[in-house]
């Protein structure tokens, strides 16, 4: 064996194929290019012709990963590819070894056992019902999902048998890897057992990141654990309450503000308003100085602009370009009025909203919707499984989604897998959970125990400042933006050259780009993405704006008699149920069959 440095981080993924992609090979190829890892394929014969040339094979992979999928390397068997002696001429070669596809078989175990120099045996089945644990000192690239549990695991899922006291187990069932670090002939080897990798492509009807661990968030810690900073990761990490409907008053059903604002310094987080625009002159002056004194506490962003039953699951443009402006309007006025700033970020009413509502909140420039989960109800679920650990979806009329959670959804695992994953915590709600306030500062207390460094802020700073970060094969930096406002901070020591991009959809209505307010030149490049190139200083934070053209087709909204006496019916109704009925059972039903009644609804 020829001596060799020690292996540096590899920039690209190597996938040998036998004539054809597997379909293991391509669902991992998928999670690698999701994770920001380039990947390129070979025939198997051509990777071995060259490999036999160390020198030469060391110069052409010098970067590169290489991936051993058991299952291909078993069926190149009957093409006379693979002795076990090209295992040895490959470790060689390459400095980084990904291998996965590990199936119960004598095949598979054997070259398991050759791979880990004897450290891996057997491979076998989980134990129903047993579960996933990262280990606690599994290094930075795990993020927060060192110490945790997640599961339970499937009953085909695969483990490694192993007696080894000296293995590296970053992640096990119960007391058998799954997830492994072994060094041989000074390259750095991953095996990966657990389950199936997943589709990325597969529609899903479930919101929840935890039935993801195994399928998605294992493989991307293997690929975390060999590409390192290559992989796109998260710089901040914020969360943020948003409560919905409360006019700005001392007490709304169960919240009173000088009690609430005592609680959120007590427990250090922030609260959100999602405010209806149509309350803007009902405001309590104290309760809005409140808001405009503590903005580090307390925010207001856009619950729908009535609050009508469907507002925004409207598929008139018009009417919708009607809605936002006269929302927009009405903000401005509180503002002027009360002095508190609002986000441009929209929470729907009854998480209800058409594609026509995300076209407009993009010509409106609104920077971002925030849902409790859904798709647009003018069509069917055209989510995948990319859709769902993605920070948010940029598939509706390329308007940013993000997804909320409720408080009892986010137990420590999803926690830790929204910091995987880039996503910002943005908790939804309504005043009932200040029945009961433990339930809050429990869940403030976990998201501290699990992350951290998590800074509770305004929706807005949350999701502008989520943005994602990888270092580019040429050693410059690529920002990945999401909001339509997108912060990009600049942590090193040196100043550096950042690529940002941000996926787009709808290249023809963008009027600008803006990096802190300055027109800046953009390209759209081959992935659909808006690209900026600039420059960051040491510590130097700076901001870009994608601004849309109005597209001007607006009309007046439903403003006759009938029209303005339905929605302050249903206002005062409503308000009279969160004041006072919901503080009773029976009086809510009764509250919400006199609302049947009058408004039909
Ligand atoms: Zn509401």
């Amino acid at each position: 064996m020829r001596p060799r440095e020690s292996p540096a981080t590899p920039s690209r993924l190597l996938i040998p194929i036998l004539g054809y992609l597997a379909p293991r090979d391509a669902r991992l190829a998928a999670l690698a290019q999701f994770s920001g890892v380039e990947c390129e394929t070979m025939p198997l014969h051509e990777i071995l012709r060259i490999a036999k040339d160390p020198a030469v094979g060391s110069r052409q992979w010098d970067d590169a990963c290489l991936v051993i999928n058991t299952a291909v390397l078993k069926e190149s068997c009957s093409e006379s590819a693979y002795t076990p002696e090209i295992l040895d001429i490959l470790t060689d070669v390459f400095r980084s070894v990904l291998v996965h596809g590990c199936d119960v078989d004598s095949f598979t175990a054997s070259l398991v056992a050759q791979l880990s120099n004897g450290k891996l045996g057997d491979i076998g089945h989980a134990q129903p019902g047993a579960c996933y644990t990262v280990s606690a000192d599994s290094g930075a690239f795990s993020g927060a999902l060192g110490g945790l549990t997640f599961g339970p695991v499937r009953s085909r899922d695969r483990v490694f048998h192993s007696s080894s006291a000296a293995l590296r187990a970053i992640a096990s069932i119960g007391q058998d890897p799954v997830l492994v670090a072994h060094s041989r002939n000074q390259s750095n080897l991953i095996f990966l057992a657990g389950c199936d990798l997943a589709d990325l492509g597969a529609p899903v009807d479930l919101f929840g990141l935890e039935p993801y661990f195994g399928s998605v968030a294992l493989p991307i810690l293997a690929l975390r654990a060999l590409f390192g900073d290559r992989c796109w990761r998260l710089r901040e990490h914020h969360a943020s309450l948003i409560i919905d409907d409360p006019a700005l008053w001392k007490r709304f059903g169960f919240i009173k503000f000088d009690r609430v604002i005592e609680m959120l310094d007590e427990h250090r987080f922030h609260m959100s308003i999602a405010f209806i625009p149509y309350n803007h002159r009902r405001s309590s002056k104290i309760v809005a100085e409140m808001f405009r004194s503590r903005p580090d506490r307390l925010s207001l962003c856009y619950h729908g602009n009535d609050h009508t039953s469907g507002e925004f699951m409207s598929n008139d443009l018009a009417f919708l370009n009607s809605a936002l402006r006269i929302a927009t309007s009405r903000m401005l006025a509180h503002e002027a009025r009360t002095g508190v700033h609002h986000d441009r970020i929209m929470v729907f009413p009854q998480s209800r909203f058409s594609t026509h509502a995300m076209d407009a909140l993009r010509t409106n420039n609104f920077v971002a919707a925030i849902n409790s989960g859904g798709w647009p109800q003018d069509e069917p679920n055209p989510l995948i499984v990319a859709d769902v650990i993605a920070p948010a979806i940029m598939k509706f009329r390329g308007f940013p989604l993000f997804f909320r959670k409720y408080p009892q959804q986010l137990d420590r695992a999803e926690i830790a897998l929204h910091h995987f994953f880039g996503k910002p915590l943005l908790i939804g709600e309504h005043h009932g959970i200040f029945k009961q306030p433990d339930l809050l500062v429990s869940l403030v207390s976990r998201i501290r125990s699990v992350v951290p460094e998590t800074r509770w802020t305004n929706p807005q700073s949350a999701v502008e400042d989520s943005s994602l970060y990888r270092r580019a094969r040429d050693g410059s930096m690529r920002a990945r933006v999401y909001a339509n406002g997108g912060v990009l901070r600049n942590g090193s020591t040196v100043a550096e050259t950042y690529l940002v991009e941000r996926p787009e959809c709808s290249e023809n209505d963008i009027d600008y780009v803006a990096l802190d307010g300055q027109q800046v030149p953009y390209e759209v490049g081959a992935n659909g993405f808006i690209q900026v190139a600039c420059t960051l200083g040491s510590g130097e934070c700076r901001k870009l704006h994608v601004v849309y053209r109005d597209n001007a087709i607006s009309s007046r909204l439903h403003a006759g008699i009938c029209w303005r006496t339905h929605v302050f019916a249903r206002r005062r109704i409503s308000d009279i149920r969160d004041m006072y009925f919901s503080r009773n059972d029976r009086l809510v039903s009764a509250a919400q069959t006199l609302r049947q009644r009058l408004l039909g609804q």
